[in-house]
């Protein structure tokens, strides 16, 4: 059997992983698990295939067939964990409150209702019983109907247990690689806890990815994006559907009354603690689309590291016969993981219709 390295214990690298260990490989996933330096367990989890794309790209073509793999997985999860990933599909609203913001999402309403007529723009007197404290003067919004949403940490365990039960995947969590280098055959990787050697190479290392493979000479430049999240409760419900304003600020409902409140975006800021200005922005960002919001509990606060290159496209797919990356994912990253879980290990048994599709984020 080959022997088949994974660094990044991520959503992409699990579901790369996952998919692989149906084929004839012995799979390491090495992750350091240190709190808060991932964006898997931080994310909003909205499976935003449609409010993320304005044009017809590969990737958007893959989004739409990533949120459809979303529900059967789920179920195959549940089966496999008993972990429920709450996945739930009472659509998302898209709210623009300053005029420049209406023309974008005017732009993206035509483009998006080309192909799906549930799409809904909403008339002014909707808006008003919806928004009543807001200008209709500078307010638009419309509604996708089938972009759906998740809960992103515990997806992110389900995957995690469902690796970890495969008799053909060894699981190291708290193992840092600190250098990986290229031998006559395969990779020599060196860890904090002893050296591993692969036939294949796959990096899933999300924003740490580039680091990494500078070490084998490959300069492929990837950043952090940090952000600050919040989750908070309410004694009253307040919407089924997750609200989204182009500002960047976006409610996402959970659990029956809790609703998580996201985020900030900061290039290149590593850290990993909260910026009490930044709970504020999103306190008064999230009031302005629901004022009811003000009486609310603050659960808990976290920040995540969202992984983007220097083009801001994922950069995934097939380096040489022994290296694979898959890194960049961003904001869509949970949305995405399906697919290219998929795409990957099936690029990484030769499929040519998967290689053939990544060669567009390998170039
Ligand atoms: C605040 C926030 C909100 C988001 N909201 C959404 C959303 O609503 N929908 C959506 O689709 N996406 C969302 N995303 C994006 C999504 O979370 C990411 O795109 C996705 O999680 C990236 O997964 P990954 O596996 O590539 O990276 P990560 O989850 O960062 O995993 C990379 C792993 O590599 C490990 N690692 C790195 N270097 C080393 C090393 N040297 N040794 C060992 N291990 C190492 C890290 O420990 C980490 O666990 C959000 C992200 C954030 C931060």
């Amino acid at each position: 059997m080959q022997k088949v390295i994974i660094i990044g214990g991520g959503v992409i690298g699990l579901s790369i992983a996952r998919q692989l260990s149906k084929g004839p490989y012995h799979i390491s996933i090495i992750d350091r698990s240190t709190p808060r330096m991932n964006a898997s367990y931080a994310a909003g989890g909205m499976l935003g295939a449609q409010n993320e794309f304005f044009e017809d790209t590969p990737l958007y073509r893959l989004a739409m067939q990533s949120r459809a793999m979303m529900p059967d997985l789920a179920r195959q999860l549940y089966n496999e964990t008993d972990i429920d990933i709450e996945f739930q599909s009472h659509g998302l609203i898209k709210i623009a409150t300053n005029k420049q913001d209406i023309a974008k999402i005017q732009q993206q309403y035509s483009f998006l209702k080309r192909d799906d007529h549930r799409i809904h723009w909403f008339s002014n007197a909707e808006l008003y019983s919806m928004f009543p404290h807001l200008s209709l003067e500078s307010t638009a919004a419309f509604k996708i109907q089938d972009d759906a949403q998740i809960n992103a940490n515990l997806y992110t365990q389900a995957l995690t247990r469902s690796v970890s039960t495969q008799n053909n995947i060894h699981f190291s969590p708290h193992t840092e690689v600190l250098h990986i280098a290229q031998k006559s055959e395969g990779y020599e990787v060196s860890t904090s806890k002893g050296t591993m050697y692969a036939d294949i190479l796959v990096i899933a290392a999300g924003a740490w990815s580039g680091k990494l493979l500078n070490n084998l000479g490959i300069f492929i430049h990837t950043h952090a994006v940090k952000g600050d999240v919040k989750l908070i409760e309410t004694s009253f419900p307040l919407t089924q559907a997750t609200l989204f304003n182009t500002n960047g600020c976006y409610i996402v409902p959970k659990k029956p009354n809790r609703y998580l409140i996201g985020a900030t975006s900061e290039w290149d800021n590593w850290s990993t603690t909260n910026n009490k200005n930044n709970l504020k922005w999103l306190d008064d960002a999230s009031q302005e689309m629901l004022p009811k919001l003000r009486h609310h509990r603050t659960v808990k606060t976290w920040t995540g590291i969202r992984p983007i290159t220097t083009n801001e496209h994922p950069i995934m797919g097939k380096i040489s016969d022994s290296l694979y990356v898959a890194t960049g994912h961003y904001r869509n990253g949970i949305l995405l993981s399906p697919i290219v879980g998929d795409l990957m290990a099936k690029a990484i048994q030769s499929d040519a219709t998967a290689l053939h599709k990544l060669e567009y984020f390998y170039q």
